[in-house]
């Protein structure tokens, strides 16, 4: 059907369609006349993985995850030193040709999408279909940013008074540091690394300890692609040591970093005491993402957008949703419902098709989640859990989903399967404006979720929201490069939108020039 709709010219926005089932695997995708010209979406990865779908899961078992060896502080001096004499020749490097790089990159990594695939399976934990998104994911950025610095990186000409020539000019600001997290390491560790890059930055690169490999391997991409070395150097290690020497190093430009808000803040106070100049933080950290759903929703929508949003990739997003806010109205009926969709997931190894949700990423990340899971089966009411097959080995958590009575019991971001339930619709929570000013107070602005057939209640909410992206009627994750620019504030970073037309700005140096002429 959909095949057909796109032969007939259907625009991709006319229709809610998403590229992967909820099988855990790739289910259909969406052909790539879709997409339309303007979208740097490459739909073709997909395709192509659909196409392999045996030989992307015989990839994925035959995988071995290396091991890297950990960076000291000399290597951290000697890698800052490199990138710091190496800054200038690839900021000079006209931006054509950094992004004829990434480009090159994109290609080398669709061609070879199978063997990432299966590392994202193997040492991210990831099912297959998280695995392709990610893939599609980090080649998008390259494409996107590479076409973005062209377009935006041109001298722009400012016309001022006679007898002068105005231009203004975007170049690198210098090393900039890329600290990336595992949930994403493929994805979220290239688009960073690529936005640095083609704005003309070299990088110090310091990927999260759980997924040391998967970086290892792409770093090796790049520099295969055209990204000298002295552009690009990969630090491995624990943030507490290789992250914050790379911080406090005199020759940082620049940090981008997504991870914790802790992390964040302990970043931004270690820029701030060092001396020499200020260096910027591009921070995007977490949430506890709410999803208002008044009483016109409709129950089926909002159950798949939930079980999507709270439960895939084990819940470990920033984007996901942690706090269902049900009018009361529609509560018990969604309940129901969602109840009976949580004893369809599929809890178990990443390797078997069947599979929905796969293991936490490490053991330390289930203790502290069955920690939680603990107090509040003391403390909320059970709404469903999904069933663990009997024999699990593995750091497997079951998807879970209690009501707790008030939305300021739900005080920190837990990253996992755990959605926490809340009704309004009376007393404090009366109205759909209270429910937002309480979200608003709880700091963190990522994602929002609205569901409702209300015209102008989802643009009042949207609005009245402190929060970096609101989804409409539909899931709350996967925001898609190019086209849901992806970031928040408050607590959960300092705004920035990765995969949207003005991140680059925020990796560059502006330099007016103004010639008598
Ligand atoms: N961009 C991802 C999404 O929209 C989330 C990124 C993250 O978890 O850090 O779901």
């Amino acid at each position: 059907f959909v095949h057909q709709l796109a032969d007939a010219r259907v625009p991709l926005d006319a229709l809610l369609v998403s590229p992967f089932n909820l099988q855990g695997d790739p289910g259909l995708p969406l052909p790539a006349a879709l997409y339309g010209p303007a979208r740097p979406n490459s739909a073709s990865v997909d395709l192509a993985c659909l196409a392999d779908r045996e030989p992307l899961y015989a990839t994925a078992r035959d995988t071995a995850v290396p091991t890297v060896p950990e960076a000291d502080a000399a290597a951290v001096d000697a890698a800052m030193q490199r990138l710091h004499a190496g800054f200038a020749r690839w900021d000079a490097t006209p931006v054509a040709g950094r992004g004829a790089a990434l480009r090159r990159a994109a290609e080398a990594l669709e061609a070879r999408r199978a063997e990432f695939c299966g590392l994202l399976v193997r040492e991210a934990r990831k099912v297959m279909a998280d695995a392709v998104a990610e893939v599609r994911e980090a080649v998008d950025f390259l494409r996107y940013y590479a076409a973005e610095a062209e377009q935006r990186f041109a001298p722009l000409a400012l016309p001022g008074p006679t007898g002068e020539s105005n231009e203004l000019r975007l170049r690198g600001r210098g090393v900039f540091v890329c600290i990336s997290p595992w949930n994403f390491p493929l994805a979220i560790f290239t688009g960073q690394v690529a936005a640095a890059l083609v704005a003309g930055n070299s990088v110090a690169a310091k990927p999260a300890e759980q997924t040391p490999a998967v970086a290892q391997r792409m770093v090796a991409l790049l520099h295969g692609c055209g990204v000298p070395e002295d552009a690009l150097q990969l630090l491995h290690g624990p943030g507490e040591t290789v992250g914050a020497a790379l911080v406090r190093d005199a020759r940082c430009a620049g940090v981008a970093f997504t991870g914790s808000t802790e992390v964040a803040k302990a970043i931004q106070r270690s820029l701030a005491d060092k001396d020499g100049p200020i260096v910027p933080l591009i921070a995007e950290t977490g949430g506890i993402n709410a999803m208002l759903v008044d009483s016109t929703a409709l129950p089926e929508q909002v159950v798949d957008a939930v079980i999507q949003s709270a439960f895939r990739s084990a819940g470990q997003r920033c984007s996901a949703l942690r706090l269902l806010c049900l009018h009361v109205h529609i509560a018990d009926a969604v309940l129901r419902m969602l109840a009976g969709a949580m004893q369809e997931l599929v809890v178990g190894d990443p390797l078997q098709r069947s599979t929905d949700v796969g293991p936490v990423i490490d053991a330390q990340a289930h203790a502290a989640l069955a920690r939680h899971v603990a107090r509040l089966d003391a403390q909320a009411r059970l709404v469903a859990r999904t069933p663990l097959p009997a024999g699990l080995a593995g750091d497997h958590l079951a998807p879970v989903a209690y009501e707790v009575r008030d939305i300021a019991e739900v005080r920190e971001e837990v990253f996992g399967p755990v959605l926490h339930v809340v009704r309004w619709g009376s007393g404090e929570l009366a109205t759909p404006e209270a429910v937002i000013d309480r979200v608003n107070a709880l700091g963190y602005g990522l994602t929002l979720g609205v569901q409702t057939r209300i015209e102008g209640r989802a643009l009042q909410v949207a609005q009245r929201a402190r929060v970096g992206n609101v989804y409409v009627n539909r899931n709350m994750i996967g925001a898609v490069v190019g086209v849901q620019p992806f970031g928040g504030e408050g607590l959960s970073g300092t705004g920035p939108k990765a995969g949207g037309p003005h991140y680059l700005l925020r990796f560059a140096s502006e330099q007016t020039l103004t010639i008598n002429t």
